[in-house]
């Protein structure tokens, strides 16, 4: 059940390195994810309780992980298989359940984007979804079911959002992230693998993917332009049939590297929900966040990429930066 050793697991800190660093430009949120990368992850794998204490059905076992997932703070719980398409190239995951969990971040830190306070928020919204995945992995085990957190933050083997998707968190947006009909836009995703059988969710269609047809703000707002006008066939549908919104990566990414995880198409957009500008703990909140539209950085890779981290323009920049290194896969 482990992930595949023979592949290097993806180099994210050269990939950020390459567009100036991750979270040199957001003091707060180093460490933040060093303790992640340092302490948290080691409790991503362990080992399951020899005596199995089984389920009577899978329905069963679909509500125990449920009721774990909210009990440890989850704010979103979904359940699927897993599809060979939600592996990234050259990985392997040898499970077939896939426990999609969300958490949501608080408005109040997005009153401005990008801010420091933003993106220190995504980074706390992660370490807090690596407890909640830790805490319902754990569950398992003590029941006798191997189970495993897939890295909500760094280097996964599965992507996070087609599982969440398919889990019925949503429908995807215009701007690449899935929008949940009570959360908004404003969560963030991990998820759980398991091989114990659970009855799965399904795919929800409630017109958000129809509304993102009509509504542009995060397209007018996002400041690298990096969000399309319109949906693009090529790169095949989302789970309830429509063709998808790509996002160009080259030029949202080094963007979003050096501006504190940006954030701004997420806090622009209309799903944002009224009932949290009243926020929580007394603060004084807006509708509509006060957005920095500072000039983004060259682009790295102008063109949609043909897959998943496949990023041409991103190898040249690297090696132009790092001539003395190799380069990442
Ligand atoms: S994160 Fe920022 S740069 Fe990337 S798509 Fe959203 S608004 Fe654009
Ligand atoms: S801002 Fe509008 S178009 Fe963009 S994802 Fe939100 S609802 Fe869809």
């Amino acid at each position: 059940m482990a992930r595949n050793e023979s592949n290097p697991p993806f180099d994210w800190q050269a990939w950020y390195g390459a567009c100036g660093g991750r979270v040199d430009h957001t003091p707060g949120a180093s460490e933040i994810v060093a303790e992640i990368y340092t302490k948290q992850s080691l409790e991503f794998q362990g080992p399951a309780a020899e005596e199995r204490t089984p389920f009577d059905t899978a329905e069963q076992a679909a509500r125990f992980v449920k009721t774990a997932a909210r009990a440890a703070g989850a704010a979103a719980v979904g359940i699927t298989r897993i599809e060979p398409s939600d592996i990234y190239h050259g990985r392997t995951v040898s499970e077939t359940y896939a426990i999609a969990i969300g958490q949501r971040m608080r408005w109040k830190h997005f009153q401005t984007v990008p801010s420091i306070d933003s993106g220190v928020e995504c980074c706390r919204v992660y370490q807090d979804l690596g407890e909640i995945c830790i805490s319902v992995a754990r569950a398992l085990r003590d029941r006798g079911f191997p189970a495993r957190v897939e890295d909500p933050v760094g280097d996964s083997d599965l992507m996070h959002v087609p599982i969440a998707l398919r889990a019925g968190f949503g429908e995807l947006g215009r701007h690449g992230s899935i929008i949940h009909p009570e959360l908004g836009p404003l969560f963030r995703l991990g998820t759980v693998v398991t091989d114990l059988p659970m009855t799965c969710d399904s795919p929800v269609d409630i017109g958000i993917a129809a509304f993102c047809d009509r509504c542009k703000a995060c397209r007018k707002f996002c400041p690298a332009d990096a969000i399309p006008d319109d949906r693009d066939p090529r790169a095949g549908i989302d789970p309830i049939g429509k063709p998808r919104y790509v996002i160009d990566t080259g030029r949202c990414f080094p963007y979003f590297a050096r501006q504190h995880y940006c954030s701004v198409c997420l806090a622009v957009c209309t799903y944002k929900h009224k009932v949290w500008a009243r926020d929580l703990g007394g603060a004084q909140t807006k509708l509509r966040p006060q957005t920095v539209l500072a000039d983004p950085p060259p682009t790295v890779d102008p063109d949609p990429p043909a897959k998943v981290h496949d990023y041409p323009r991103f190898k040249v920049l690297y090696n132009r930066k790092h001539p003395d290194r190799e380069r990442p896969a």
